[in-house]
């Protein structure tokens, strides 16, 4: 991966996305020594399953990004509420100005421009938005597309795909999600490593690369 890339951001809709779309590559990036930013942009407190406590997303998120090797002082959680995203769109475009501002990133990851999801589609639409002139990836999550352009791959060691699986392991309230199943996860890693000739990947569409 190119050595100019030093500085990355993750933007995350909720605390768990960019554990899914990539952990692996957060991971792998860590472990090169790039410094690796997330936000997240909602705890989902209103849609935490009853037996969980409401800020339980927050407890996983420290936990799962922690699990990746990102250190403390780079996550930043913001409290929007779930599925109202697309009413708050300046208020999280200006957040993502603050981030910009405050981080400088030289290579931005965000959903899909084609995820279904409202408050994916915000974070993808704010996110091309306040970071025009920066790199920008998007991260894959099969479940909100029906179509993904695999134009960019990152190599994965298995080490990298264990490591995500057990970040994403901390999300005990999102267990019974489908594609929670590590037989998916790592499942998904082998394909796009079978599709680029490594052992595991995970891959990317490229909205801008900026050299
Ligand atoms: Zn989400």
């Amino acid at each position: 991966m190119d050595k100019r890339f030093n500085k990355i951001l993750v933007l995350a809709p909720h605390t768990d996305d960019g554990e899914f779309g990539c952990g692996g590559t957060i991971n792998k990036f860590v472990e090169e020594g790039r410094e690796v930013y997330y936000a997240a942009f909602s705890s989902c407190r209103q849609s935490v399953p009853k037996q969980f406590p409401e800020d339980i997303l927050i407890t996983e998120v420290k936990a799962a990004t922690k699990v990746l090797g990102i250190p403390p002082e780079n996550l930043m959680i913001f409290d929007y509420d779930v599925r109202t995203f697309n009413y708050k769109r300046q208020e999280i475009l200006d957040d993502m100005l603050g981030l910009k501002k405050l981080i400088n990133p030289d290579l931005v990851f965000i959903p899909s421009l084609s995820d279904v999801h409202q408050d994916h589609a915000t974070i993808a639409n704010e996110g091309l938005r306040a970071f025009k002139w920066n790199s920008i990836f998007c991260y894959e999550l099969p479940w909100n597309t029906s179509q993904f352009n695999t134009q960019c791959f990152i190599s994965l060691s298995e080490s990298n795909v264990d490591t995500k699986l057990e970040a994403i392991a901390e999300y005990a309230s999102q267990g019974h999600r489908p594609y929670s199943s590590s037989e998916f996860i790592k499942g998904l890693a082998k394909v796009r490593g079978v599709q680029s000739g490594n052992n595991y990947a995970e891959a990317f569409e490229i909205i801008r690369l900026s050299i």
